[in-house]
């Protein structure tokens, strides 16, 4: 990649900023030199106005230099102090009006406009990017809200100048989600209707987008997205809930803590509310800094009193949704495409609420936070004119699920044109298993471990079953834009686990040619090692099978027709475990007969253990 073309892409957020590039393995973060993928956006400036501190640092420090400490500047970008009447309070800093009815901070002698702070931020990211790459950075592509007006988008642009950018492009935050998504790339050129709903720390927006295709002599995709409706609510967002959990704590503990003892509390309470996405239930234990001293909390918190804590909040962003459908004169079903955005989507709340809304399955394959910054650099690559390596009309790579042995079952295979969709029963190799583990892989090689795994996920609660009775039913969904919904449903027990991935991103197309000849290279090795797990696990199922029944039924078997199976049993058994320590030593078609031969002699003892059955039941 050279200083000429490269246009990175940046998502300039109220509270966090990101960074990242679009080059042929697809759309990635970039990381700072000390490996952080989040710069908070949080600037410190001394009295005489110089910068003194940004990010992370200023962050942390903020509580010890409050009038200093410069947070949520984007909330004056482009604004006069008087516009902003309702987010002064919030800010903490003095806010002054400027030249031309715009807004300045005021710090010792010093007035510093929103533009300059977000220059700050912006020059640290572009640090970044360098820091990466190795050579000058010059042109971005910079993100703002869907409703920033002509001030607000232009005072970004003169912010990105001052820290020395060409903002090539401001992009709108939903359209940067949906092409981070492959939405508005490639060839699916059907018009699409895609709702971005974005619920951070606290803001929430909701947009609703028209894909319009473009036409075959305009590659910018930019052009092709209208924004049909917008509505939110520019105090809603996750530190709402952090403020609820705070106020149920307080209530309960009948104190007035110090301002150190109300941090203590807010810390506690958004780390209770990301551990409770994970977890139905949570411990709250500190020690809590009040007027009088200091008292002990120690209380589990469980996802439902969150929830219901969340709910009105929640309710409140769906109404917005409700809103901005029906100023776009379109009803749920006529939505094509929900993409999440923002920390706090990650809350399974949130993911319901909205699925429930919209009548579908939002998209979440992609990181909430990550997601702007991502598709900002995809217009960056298409600005460029190098989007050539993101155009997805068929899957590079066969994608499939680990089965037992660590051998892969393909789902759909390479050079499927997407959508593509397909279905394969699987059960258990494991007695009373109640969670399954399902690793989804991409690649052509036949074991798990030659391929690349794409995302490891549960599905759990179900009841205990002996191996091989679990009916696993998995379903592998590409849609049109390139991602992966992948669902497993336990038909027995009804358990389901759903998961959403972007298989395409991360591997260049010398990666996948490469991938490709090695499978030719080790086709039949693969084949036959595939074909050996497969014996191992089905056999040492078929031969605890046939020993539970020789136990069960006693001297009901004959003695000379057990004398027949043990031989059989411990031929299979040898290669079991033969093949266990080296699959090259079995001959895997001697293997085959010997099953088979054992599958064949039990029959018998199938049947006696069927009439034994029946028997009880008279
Ligand atoms: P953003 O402004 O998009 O970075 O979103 C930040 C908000 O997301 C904060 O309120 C975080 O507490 C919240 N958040 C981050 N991760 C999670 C999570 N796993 N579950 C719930 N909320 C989260």
């Amino acid at each position: 990649m050279d200083a000429e073309s490269t246009i990175i892409g940046i998502d300039l957020g109220t509270t966090n900023s990101l960074v990242a590039v679009c080059d042929a393995a697809g759309p990635r973060i970039i990381a700072s030199p000390a490996g952080e993928r989040m710069l908070p956006s949080v600037v410190r400036y001394g009295d005489d106005g110089r910068v003194e501190a940004i990010g992370t640092q200023a962050r942390q420090d903020a509580e010890k230099y409050p009038q200093h400490t410069l947070a949520s500047i984007k909330r004056l970008m482009g604004r006069g102090a008087g516009d902003a009447t309702d987010d002064l309070p919030l800010l903490g800093y003095r806010v002054v009006d400027g030249p031309n009815n715009t807004a300045r901070v005021a710090i010792g002698e010093q007035l510093i406009s929103p533009q300059e702070v977000s220059a700050a931020i912006l020059r640290e990211l572009k640090h970044w990017a360098e820091a990466a790459f190795g050579h000058t950075v010059r042109d971005a592509v910079i993100t703002v809200p869907a409703y920033f007006d002509d001030a607000q988008r232009q005072a970004t642009r003169d912010a990105a100048r001052l820290a020395g950018l060409d903002a090539r492009r401001i992009v709108n935050e939903p359209t940067a989600a949906a092409l981070a998504y492959g939405i508005g790339i490639g060839s699916a050129g059907t018009p699409q209707t895609i709702a971005v709903y974005d619920l951070g720390g606290g803001t929430f927006d909701i947009s609703i987008l028209r894909l319009i295709p473009p036409d075959e002599t305009n590659t910018d995709t930019a052009h092709f997205f209208q924004v049909l409706a917008t509505a939110g609510d520019t105090h809603l967002g996750g530190d709402d809930i952090d403020t609820a959990i705070v106020r149920l704590l307080l209530d309960e503990m009948n104190i007035q803590p110090t301002p150190t003892g109300r941090q203590q509390l807010r810390n506690l309470a958004e780390h209770a509310k990301i551990s409770l996405s994970d977890s139905p239930k949570t411990t709250i234990a500190s020690e809590i800094e009040h007027e009088s001293g200091r008292l002990s909390i120690n209380r589990t918190l469980t996802r439902d009193e969150a929830e219901a804590l969340a709910a009105p909040l929640i309710t409140r962003s769906g109404e917005c949704c409700t809103r901005a459908l029906r100023d776009a004169k379109l009803t749920p079903a006529q939505i094509d495409r929900v993409v999440l955005v923002g920390g706090a989507t990650r809350m399974p709340m949130v993911r319901q609420h909205v699925g429930e809304v919209f009548e579908m399955n939002p998209y979440t394959a992609l990181d909430p936070d990550e997601v702007v910054a991502l598709g900002a650099s995809v217009q960056g690559t298409v600005l460029s004119g190098k989007s050539d390596a993101l155009l997805l009309d068929v899957l590079p790579l066969s994608l499939g699920l680990e089965t037992a042995g660590g051998a892969v079952a393909k789902l759909i295979i390479r050079n499927s044109t997407v959508p593509a969709r397909a279905t394969e029963m699987f059960s258990t190799s494991v007695d009373n298993q109640t969670a399954i583990k399902l690793n989804v892989l991409q690649g052509e090689r036949e074991m798990a471990e030659n391929c690349r795994s794409l995302g490891i996920f549960n599905l759990t609660g179900m009841p205990p079953m002996p191996a091989g009775i679990p009916q696993l039913e998995v379903e592998f969904l590409v849609d049109a834009n390139g991602v992966l919904n992948v669902s497993a449903v336990e038909r027995r027990s009804g358990a389901k686990a759903t998961t959403q991935i972007v298989p395409n991103h991360g591997l260049t197309r010398d990666e996948v040619s490469r991938m490709e000849a090695e499978a030719l290279t080790h086709a039949r090795d693969d084949m036959t090692r595939h074909r050996v797990v497969d014996l191992i696990a089905n056999s040492t199922l078929d031969v605890k099978w046939i020993e539970d029944r020789l136990a069960k039924l006693g001297d009901d078997v004959a003695p000379a027709y057990r004398a027949e199976l043990e031989v059989l049993l411990t031929t299979l058994r040898g290669m079991v475990e033969a093949g266990e320590r080296n699959w090259r030593s079995v001959d895997a078609d001697v293997f085959y007969k010997a099953k088979e031969t054992l599958d064949h002699a039990s029959i018998r003892l199938h049947e006696q253990s069927i009439v034994r059955t029946l028997r009880k039941d008279d």
